[in-house]
């Protein structure tokens, strides 16, 4: 009887253990999933509300101008540039996009397709400005000429050391930045990358770089205040 008693005990007890031991894991791992799921809804929500591209040149084939630049598309039989999407077509698209700033901070700038676009988007209002090099405006093909004799302004560096930057922030918001330079030979030549992003932790400090570039190298600042 006694050890009936006992044995009734012991079966008592042990399921009042595992029973206490099973509430504490449970609440434990309700605790840690809680937790985990939160921080996935946070990273999960900053990763919908950023957006990333890498690209990579050279393009293997140069993308249409007509096909890419304007509304009508292009309407040659046998087209010899690209109507699918390259590294080119993709900035060629963020550009387009602008809607109302395109600081541009670029060391050289010699191809005419893309000083294209700054034109025109500078005709259609955007408010363009452009930082390059003081040496490469000197070099064969540059389009800060006339991209200033449109009125666009351009700023450059004062000092023999160079203005490297390949940089361009579209309406404070969207950065592109490699190693890429405004050349036909970084579009079908050379091997370049491009990282374009919107995440604001990364574009507010280029937005924060082109303008205390801007204020540095203003003309007024330069000894006789003339453009270099
Ligand atoms: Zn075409």
């Amino acid at each position: 009887m006694i050890s009936a008693i006992k044995g009734s005990l012991y079966t008592i007890t042990i399921f009042v253990v595992s029973e206490i031991l099973y509430q504490l894991y449970s609440r434990g791992r309700k605790r840690r999933g809680s937790r985990s799921s939160g921080n996935k809804t946070e990273s999960e929500s900053r990763l919908s509300s950023t957006s990333l591209q890498v690209l990579f040149f050279p393009d293997k084939d140069v993308a249409c101008r007509e096909h890419f630049l304007t509304g009508n598309g292009c309407m040659k039989v046998n087209c010899r540039f690209s109507h699918n999407k390259t590294s080119l077509s993709e900035l060629y698209r963020h550009m387009l996009d602008c809607q109302k700033t395109m600081d541009v901070c670029v060391y050289i700038i010699t191809c005419k397709d893309l000083a294209d676009i700054l034109s025109r988007l500078f005709r259609r209002g955007v408010k363009i400005r452009i930082i390059s090099d003081s040496e490469q405006l000197r070099s064969s093909g540059s389009q800060i000429w006339s991209l200033r004799k449109e009125g666009i302004p351009v700023r450059t560096n004062p000092s023999s050391y160079l203005m490297h930057h390949k940089f361009v922030v579209i309406d404070e918001k969207v950065l592109i930045n490699g190693s890429f330079n405004w050349t036909a030979q970084a579009i079908t030549g050379n091997q370049e990358n491009v990282i374009i992003t919107d995440d604001d932790a990364v574009s507010s400090l280029f937005v924060a770089e082109f303008q205390r570039l801007w204020e540095e190298f203003d003309p007024s600042r330069q000894g006789d205040g003339k453009l270099i």
